[in-house]
């Protein structure tokens, strides 16, 4: 059952080549969110495998990362927290340097955004190189968070992004490419 379930999630999104550079296969999972039932069965599948952990926040990534991370958050009775690009977060902020393929990117997050000692998920719609996920963990762990887990929709694990994450930490992914 589960496996058709994936088939169909996976039916529905799009690749879009060479977006939005020359040799990247953009995952587009507008075609999943217009589909009213890869929506729902995607927020199951998402959930499925916390359902008995204890959890006090998901933290979203953007922006993609917010659109499944609010209902990820209320399905597994946890409140939701996002990290942003820079300059977005309005209040006190810390921030997390990154390397990129050419140069380097930012992401942010509230100082006052978890208590210490939350148990935190990270998710995202899809985790490629692990640069962004890796550095979200670090704001994380920063604040006294605990990872206990990371969640993604598609996961391109011929970029071993997975490596870059907390260790001893489970790393659901719902599509593995
Ligand atoms: P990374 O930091 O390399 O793991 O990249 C992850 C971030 O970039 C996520 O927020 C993704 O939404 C986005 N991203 C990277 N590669 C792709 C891709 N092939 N298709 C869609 N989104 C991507």
């Amino acid at each position: 059952v589960e496996q058709s379930i994936k088939d169909f999630i996976s039916e529905t999104i799009r690749t879009i080549p060479d977006f939005p550079k020359e040799g990247i296969q953009f995952k587009d999972i507008t075609t999943l969110l217009q589909d009213k039932r890869a929506l729902e069965l995607t927020s199951y599948m998402l959930a499925q495998p916390f359902r008995h952990k204890s959890v006090d926040y998901v933290v979203g990534l953007e922006s993609r990362g917010f659109l499944f991370g609010t209902n990820l958050a209320q399905d597994l009775n946890a409140g939701f927290v996002p990290v942003r690009k820079p300059g977005k977060l309005p209040a006190k902020t810390l921030s997390e340097t990154y390397a990129l393929e050419y140069g380097e990117d930012q992401v942010e997050i509230h100082e006052d955004a978890i208590f210490e000692g939350a148990k935190v998920i990270i998710h995202d719609d899809l985790i490629a190189t692990g640069g962004t996920a890796s550095a979200a963990s670090k704001l994380i762990e920063r604040l006294g968070g605990v990872i206990v887990g990371y969640s993604f929709i598609i996961e391109l694990s011929f970029l071993n992004g997975r490596d870059q994450l907390t260790q001893n930490v489970p790393v659901e992914s719902i599509l593995i490419e």
